[in-house]
């Protein structure tokens, strides 16, 4: 089991999700990677926790508005029999829960991965990263948008630092080589649309081994 240093309850997120990331989230429309990033940042932030609370209510209050509409014929059957049919599981919002299957991949002496094991699209990648002090991540370049949250220590990235508790969003075609930021490990949890693309050879090499 992957254990934290306890999360600081005087610390504030300085960086958050965008209010369109939010909105997507409070509809249960994120991609199932960028959904368990924005729980996992939620759970230190109470902004952003109001912000999804009011967006739901507005949801809530929309549906309220909407004209009824007729149903099929065989509407009420249909949901009759979808009852005898198993629950399906959970949304996967506990980083706690996955984080107790995930498995470590050192891939040099301070640096490992472990993928985390929640249902996402093949070709995405979600994941958490551990990077020592000093060191930094491989240059590369996205398939499609990433989003990480900082779990300990802090990140630097394009000239800004990220503490633990932000959360930092990149489009798709932003290419960056995040760095350690401080004298202490820094550990992130990364989902990414579709896989990363390493610049360098020993970028390519580095992200082979640890499977991202
Ligand atoms: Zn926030």
């Amino acid at each position: 089991m992957i254990q934290f240093p306890p999360a600081d309850p005087r610390s504030v997120p300085n960086h958050h999700p965008a209010l369109d990331t939010l909105t997507e989230y409070a509809a249960g429309q994120l991609r199932a990677g960028f959904d368990l990033v924005v729980a996992t940042h939620l759970r230190g932030c109470a902004r952003c926790r109001s912000e999804v609370a009011a967006l739901e209510t507005l949801g809530g209050s929309l549906l309220n508005t909407i004209a009824p509409a007729p149903l099929n014929a065989n509407a009420l059957a249909a949901t009759l029999a979808r009852l005898d049919e198993p629950a399906p599981p959970p949304p996967a919002r506990n980083l706690d829960q996955l984080l107790a299957g995930a498995r470590r991949r050192w891939i040099v002496p301070g640096i490992w991965v472990a993928p985390i094991d929640t249902p996402h699209d093949p070709d995405d990648r979600v994941f958490l990263l551990r990077v020592g002090p000093g060191a930094s991540t491989a240059h590369h370049r996205h398939s499609g948008a990433e989003m990480t949250q900082v779990l300990s220590g802090a990140l630097s990235d394009g000239g800004i630092i990220y503490q633990a508790g932000d959360m930092v969003e990149l489009a798709g075609d932003d290419a960056h080589h995040p760095k350690v930021a401080g004298d202490q490990p820094c550990i992130c949890l990364f989902a990414t649309q579709g896989r990363l693309k390493p610049t360098t050879l020993a970028g390519r090499i580095a992200f082979a081994l640890a499977g991202v």
